[in-house]
């Protein structure tokens, strides 16, 4: 399928910035917006964690608070989690916890958290707690807690234990596999909900089929979302977070990683769709259906709806961009809801749209990408512009791969057919399907697909719409829609 062109259902006219809007604000003052809700990933321990992995941006944000504890106290949890149910004009709020580790916190701590959350509950609103974890200080008695209130748990896993170990390792230097898959074991004994979350880099980057049989067939996730690995260094390879213009050594390259989706893409579309869940793909559906938010910040138009709470009360503006620049309050001195309406919020999500270089604005894929997330522009577009994501080779190629799969899955859709369908029209129709799609898109040129343009997409005796996926599809689609109340909205 490779080589297809993908043509933008929707190409919009290219973006320019907007004035900043005001609104008037339940307290009667002015605001840039007026979100109902909000995601705030809360770090209890700062940037501290109990692991040492090579790659950890967050090791280095320990030198924003140096000389503190690293330990969000009582007051500031209460402070938190009072500010962040008033943010809320939804019935269900999410909860995020995150680190740095934010096991190291205790149970203690946590179990606070859910005291204020009914202290605090406006009437019928229900909370959805998340964690973010390594899983290795998991124990029985952390996860009857885990299971107690429902939370779902993303854990971290890189692959197999040659990929895993490649980059995250303990404070000595070791590979954490068997803890974390220990942990993992402790997560589904409990019947906790969890996810995979795994950092695709430059070692596990090249292996795409074995981390992804891994994740399904051993650790037995029906959920994973990839995170590309992006550290920015300067010309010395020395870290440079932001302010970076290269990659360091460890990073994904970009046509590794489009290499990488494509080869797991490849494998999903043909034996798994309906039955797991992978969180790139999903977002790519519902961009190619048209959908208002693709449920992953970085394939939005705009962000500035998912910000980072550190342990003493300092909001930023996401949790990549914690540094100096980006701090937006504190929630001891203003509300959530209030730093979240500020001018300098809205402006930093509208600015993902209104800094895209021309190089973006033209591009064919753009309803897809995006230009995924300002933290990864630091490249140079061909014609010398500044802002280019580094990844774009492999976005590109991913998007284009994906364009006739994606439009047989909407089209499925569109009919109240199962998007699962496309496994036995793909094994049926093969190539020739695909290369009939392209030969009518190109036969149509610069200007849109009308009807009649496109090819039969779908066999005659595809017409009666079912039950479409097995009980653990159905199980990661509900979790799918969880995890969507969850995210970035922005
Ligand atoms: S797209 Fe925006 S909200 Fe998402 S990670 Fe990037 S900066 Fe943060
Ligand atoms: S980053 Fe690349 S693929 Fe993404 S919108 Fe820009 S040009 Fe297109």
């Amino acid at each position: 399928m490779s080589g297809a062109r993908a043509r933008s259902p929707r190409a919009a006219p290219s973006p320019r910035p907007l004035p900043t809007p005001t609104v008037r604000g339940a307290q009667g003052g002015e605001r840039a917006w007026s979100p109902p809700g909000v995601h705030v990933l809360a770090k209890p321990t700062g940037a501290i964690c109990n692991l040492g992995c090579s790659y950890c941006f967050f090791l280095d944000k320990e030198s924003l608070y140096e000389g503190d504890r690293f330990r969000m106290s009582d007051e500031m949890l209460e402070t938190y989690i009072r500010s962040l149910i008033e943010a809320h004009r939804t019935p269900q709020v999410t909860v995020a916890w995150q680190g740095g580790e934010p096991t190291m916190m205790g149970l203690a701590f946590y179990r606070k958290a859910m005291a204020l959350q009914e202290r605090y509950r406006k009437p019928g609103m229900t909370f959805l707690n998340t964690m973010q974890t390594n899983g290795t200080l998991l124990t029985d008695e952390w996860c009857e807690f885990l299971a107690e209130h429902d939370f779902l748990v993303g854990i971290s896993i890189d692959g197999p234990r040659e990929l895993h170990d490649a980059f995250r390792v303990n404070k000595r230097g070791k590979g954490t596999f068997d803890d974390v898959m220990r942990g993992l074991r402790l997560l589904q004994k409990h019947g906790v909900e969890y996810n995979v979350l795994t950092t695709v880099n430059r070692v596990n980057g090249d292996h795409p089929l074995e981390v992804y049989a891994f994740l399904r067939d051993e650790a037995r996730t029906d959920w994973m979302q990839f995170i590309p690995v992006v550290e920015r260094v300067d010309a010395h390879g020395a870290p440079a977070d932001l302010r970076g213009s290269y990659a360091s050594e460890r990073s994904v390259g970009p046509e590794q990683f489009g290499a990488f989706l494509t080869t797991v893409f490849d494998e999903w579309v043909r034996h798994d769709v309906g039955r797991l869940y992978v969180q790139t793909f999903e977002a790519a559906a519902r961009n190619w259906a048209g959908m208002a938010q693709s449920g992953m910040c970085v394939f939005n138009e705009t962000c500035g709806l998912g910000l980072a709470l550190e342990h003493n009360g300092d909001l930023y503006s996401c949790d990549h961009f914690v540094d100096p620049e980006y701090l937006v309050g504190n929630i001891g001195e203003h509300s959530i809801e209030d730093l979240v309406a500020s001018r300098q919020q809205y402006r930093f999500g509208q600015d993902k749209r209104d800094s895209l270089p021309r190089y973006c604005l033209d591009c064919d894929v753009r309803f897809a990408c995006h230009g995924e997330c300002p933290k990864n522009r630091f490249g140079m577009t061909p014609d010398g512009e500044p802002g280019l994501n580094y990844l774009c080779a492999g976005f590109k190629d991913f998007f284009h791969h994906v364009d006739v799969p994606m439009k047989i899955m909407v089209e499925l859709m569109r009919r109240g057919l199962a998007a699962s369908e496309v496994m036995g029209v793909l094994a049926r129709e093969g190539q020739p399907l695909v290369d009939r799609w392209n030969a009518a898109a190109a036969a149509a040129g610069d200007r849109p697909l009308a009807a009649g343009d496109e090819p039969d997409l779908l066999p005659v005796g595809l017409g009666v719409p079912r039950a479409p996926v097995t009980e653990r599809g159905r199980r990661a689609a509900g979790r799918t829609r969880r995890q969507d109340a969850g995210s970035d909205a922005g």
